[in-house]
């Protein structure tokens, strides 16, 4: 049996093991990095790596990682996508690729239908199946490589194609004109580090509340309460432009570097060294990604300073007669670990009642926005933002907090979806914003 084994679907019985051993230890929230965009420019070659179109295209790692896996299941039982009733299942395309890898090295993936571009698609690269698998298999790392190879080909509908465009343009994936930014910030008296060189922090604001109206009243909330504290903040103005986070899960991992250096290289002209963000994306992303292309600034998510200002008394939280439950996003939680400090800052407003979901904290389920998805359609039987709000209904509450503006916008059309009225979307900043006095 011994001698056989390596050849039949129990090869996972010696592999499982020893990729429990030799995985390799990235933060849940980063992504697999193919090329070096500032070597290749060093070098002179402009020429990307081949991207993957069979299952043997990955590196000696990621082939042990599918042999691995042991069909156990539990990635598809966390999965938001699969729950919703999308094309996919994280178990489904790690067998198929293992079993093409086992006997088919050398096809071509797509033509031989072993993954589906929907599959691909339809992933919010939540990272709850990575978090689930006993056997530390990362199966958001197949699927953006994948992505990737489409991208390249310019295999992408018509949504997608603008988002690129978009962001190509005018480094915002609305396509709006890059003076529209920051300027009604500015009118606003928000100083920008030209016209506050000597700022402590750096508040970036990210493109969601930079162009998206609804957005916009986060980051008003934001200034409010950094005034309240009496914080040295600045802006970068228009030199903000888009982190990249969406452009990289969707598979444009060029445009993300440059966007990445271009950002880097303008925060460490401001002088800044801590920087304070309001979205779990772009926490994740500066957190987790921006230090592999040089990075060297301090990122805090805007629960993590609201609640140490609450802390050391300088920002005084008023009252709030209302029963919260509040969404972990997937970026903030499970991939980086911020649980407490949101739930101080809600805590901290007098005759709050804060009421958990049944799946909460490191467990959170997806809003469904995440992987990009928040810039493209796919087909499925239950928006995943109507499962997550059920969920909030079933606790009572009347507020629906989050910490990214992504989730507000999952959620409120979640809401237009349904009809529902029982629930408000906030953002932690607009609860605590709402209780202070002038
Ligand atoms: S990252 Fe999330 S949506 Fe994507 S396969 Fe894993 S659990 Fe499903
Ligand atoms: S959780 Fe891991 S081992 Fe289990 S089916 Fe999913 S990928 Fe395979």
């Amino acid at each position: 049996l011994v001698a056989v084994t390596p050849y039949t679907n129990l090869v996972h019985v010696f592999t499982s093991g020893f990729n429990v051993a030799i995985a390799p230890v990235k933060p849940m929230g980063k992504l697999n990095t193919p090329f070096s965009l500032a070597k290749m420019a060093e070098a002179g070659t402009y020429e990307a790596p081949p991207s993957a179109r069979r299952s043997s295209d990955f590196s000696p790692l990621q082939l042990l990682a599918l042999d691995a896996c042991t069909n156990c299941g539990r990635c598809q039982e966390v999965c938001p996508a699969y729950a919703s009733g999308r094309d996919l299942s994280p178990r489904v395309v790690v067998q198929d690729l293992g079993r093409d890898m086992r006997g088919n090295e050398g096809v071509d993936v797509f033509t031989k239908g072993v993954i589906r571009e929907t599959e691909l698609w339809a992933c919010t690269m939540c990272n709850a199946c990575v978090s689930a698998c006993p056997v530390f298999i990362d199966q958001v790392d197949y699927i953006v490589d994948y992505r990737r190879t489409l991208v390249s080909e310019n295999r992408l509908d018509g949504k997608k194609r603008l988002f690129l465009e978009n962001i190509a343009r005018n480094n915002n994936p609305f396509g709006l004109p890059q003076r529209e930014r920051q300027s009604w910030l500015v009118d606003m008296g928000v100083p920008t580090v030209k016209q506050n060189p000597g700022a402590e922090y750096l508040y970036w604001v990210g493109c969601q509340s930079s162009y998206d109206p609804r957005g916009r009243n986060v980051a008003r909330a934001m200034v409010k309460i950094l005034k309240a504290a009496r914080v040295n903040f600045a802006i970068l103005g228009n030199d903000e432009l888009c982190t990249g986070e969406p452009v990289r899960r969707m598979g444009e991992e060029g445009r993300f570097q440059e966007l990445a250096l271009k950002n880097i290289e303008s925060i460490r002209r401001a002088g800044v060294k801590k920087v304070i963000v309001h979205c779990a994306h772009c926490f994740n992303t500066f957190l987790n990604e921006y230090p592999e292309f040089g990075a060297e600034f301090q990122v805090i998510h805007h629960t993590q300073l609201i609640s140490e200002l609450i802390r050391s008394g300088r920002l005084r939280v008023g009252g709030l007669d209302q029963r919260v439950t509040y969404h972990d996003p997937c970026n903030l939680g499970r991939m980086n670990g911020v649980l407490d400090a949101p739930r101080e800052v809600l805590k901290s407003a007098a005759g709050l009642e804060l009421l958990e979901m049944r799946r909460t904290g490191l467990n959170s389920f997806c809003c469904g926005g995440g992987g990009a998805n928040v810039w493209y359609q796919v087909p499925e039987r239950k928006k995943i933002g109507v499962i997550r709000m059920e969920e909030a209904k079933e606790t009572g509450a009347n507020i629906l907090s989050v910490a990214c503006p992504f989730c507000i916008t999952m959620f409120e059309d979640a809401m237009k979806t349904t009809g529902d009225t029982q629930l408000l979307v906030k953002d932690i900043a607009e609860v605590v914003s709402e209780t202070l006095t002038e």
